[in-house]
């Protein structure tokens, strides 16, 4: 999954295959941006601090929030350092493009978020986590096996070691997935977080509590594909599990807030708000849009619902927007 995906990354235009939320509505990068900037406030609005994405795409998600960050609160803007994780060089220069024209200045490109500098942090990921290469597990009667690839075809091996915590309770025949990277990852930036001050927010799909399945996909064109058929071609990805990321956080000191659901999430942020506000100064056609685009986000049925939003920080914080009861 790990080299299909960096793969398919690295040649491929992956909006031809999926959307994101930023790519539905420039709401959705602006509240994102807002958020940052209240949570900055919060902080003490330090000097230096480094506003950072995983995985920032085409960029648009960092545009809006870059635009909505300027407008709302321009101390934030002049105080902050915008740095971006990307692997990929064919969307590293798309997000230059994008980011680095004119008053938008400049940005430093990472591989990874290790390299980021120690300062306060405030990161922002959506759609990141679930294309992380995960392990596949499958309980059988005599023990677990674990599923490799070969041949372009799923093979069991028996596993060591087995998989531990709550999934470990999966009956027979059910597969159960492991994220190590991501686990790793939320232990990194916990512990950058609580040595050097911030919050993160990562927004996917997944359920809230770990659960077994095979949530394994691939899409191709919009529509679902065998996800083993021709890798790197198409866009590989697996739910996140929440609960272990946020179990993985808590470990190295970090406070977690969520997940919630993506619909409930954006409302208290403001999505119809500020969807309305826009769409009132737009011709018919392109109102409705706007405001189909932000149910799209926040129904149940679509995005509200499987998609969400979690947010690792330093303890000392108190609840970032949206998280507050
Ligand atoms: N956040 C964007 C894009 C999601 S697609 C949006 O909402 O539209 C996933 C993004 O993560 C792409 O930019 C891809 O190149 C990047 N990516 C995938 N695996 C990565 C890895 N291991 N390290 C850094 N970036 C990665």
């Amino acid at each position: 999954m790990a080299r299909a995906n960096a793969a398919y990354y690295a040649t491929r235009d992956p909006y031809r295959d999926f959307a994101t939320a930023p790519e539905i509505t420039q709401v959705f990068g602006e509240l994102l941006g807002a958020w940052a900037a209240v949570t900055w406030q919060s902080m003490g609005a330090p000097d230096g601090v480094l506003l950072a994405e995983m995985g920032p795409g085409r960029g648009t998600l960092m545009a809006d929030a870059l635009r909505a960050i300027e407008q709302t609160m321009p101390a934030f803007r002049a105080a902050m350092r915008l740095h971006l994780v990307e692997t990929s060089p064919r969307l590293r220069a798309v997000q230059a493009q994008k980011l680095c024209q004119g008053k938008l200045g400049q940005a430093t490109w990472h591989e990874s978020a290790a390299e980021l500098p120690d300062r306060p942090l405030l990161l922002l990921a959506n759609e990141f986590l679930d294309a992380l290469p995960v392990r596949q597990f499958v309980r059988r009667t005599d023990g677990w096996s674990e599923r490799h690839v070969q041949g372009g075809r799923f093979v069991e091996l028996p596993a060591s070691p087995p998989p531990t915590g709550a999934v470990a309770e999966a009956a027979s025949g059910q597969v159960v997935e492991l994220c190590e990277l991501a686990c790793r990852l939320a232990t990194e930036v916990a512990r950058r977080l609580v040595a050097s001050g911030g919050a993160a927010l990562f927004i996917d799909y997944g359920p809230a509590r770990s659960a077994p399945g095979d949530s394994l996909q691939a899409l191709h064109n919009g529509q679902p594909a065998d996800p083993l058929a021709e890798p790197g071609s198409r866009d590989l990805t697996a739910h996140v599990d929440f609960q272990a990321l946020a179990e993985a956080a808590a470990r190295a000191g970090a406070a977690c807030h969520g997940p919630l659901p993506l619909g409930l999430f954006l409302a208290r942020l403001g999505l119809f708000q500020r969807t309305d506000a826009i769409a009132r100064a737009q011709p018919p056609a392109r109102a409705a849009a706007l405001i189909e685009s932000a149910r799209r986000l926040a129904e149940p049925d679509q995005m509200g619902r499987l998609c969400k939003a979690l947010s690792i920080c330093h303890p000392a914080l108190p609840p970032p927007p949206g998280f507050a009861e």
